[in-house]
């Protein structure tokens, strides 16, 4: 398990955008189509807009059509962490940043092979280093 990283909200705010805030500190969702990321077809790594802490790659993210970033599969499993979310009537599993907790999006179960997994994710959670460049 990855050590955690834990800060209060003022030093969230202070380190973040308001709409990164938004979304991944008070589990927001960025309006589709306005987001970074979803039309990036660049080679590299998503790390979270947080902590740093590498989640998605380029080589699983995959046209979903929704106007947001989508990936079959994360880099590896434990780093990042899901939970069920019942906010807005529906049945949901979020996942968030393994390190720090930060919302990066939702999972469903319509995704490509090779895992029929979707993990639909907010631009604003993210933040893309191209291959070859250094993670800083
Ligand atoms: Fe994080």
């Amino acid at each position: 398990m990855a050590e955690k990283v834990v800060k209060s909200d003022a030093e969230w705010k202070k380190q973040l955008t308001p709409l990164q805030y938004e979304v991944t500190r008070e589990k927001g969702t960025e309006r589709a189509f306005t987001g970074e990321y979803w039309d990036n077809h660049l080679n590299g790594t998503y790390l979270c807009v947080c902590c740093g802490h590498p989640l998605f790659s380029s080589e699983a993210k995959f046209e979903s059509g929704t106007g947001w970033p989508s990936f079959w599969s994360p880099i590896a499993g434990e780093n990042i962490r899901t939970e069920t979310d019942l906010s807005h009537g529906m049945v949901r599993s979020e996942v968030v940043c393994g390190k720090c907790d930060a919302h990066l999006g939702h999972i469903f179960e319509d995704g490509p092979k090779p895992t029929g997994l979707r993990y639909c994710l907010n631009s604003a959670s993210l933040r893309f280093v191209k291959d070859g460049h250094a993670g800083g």
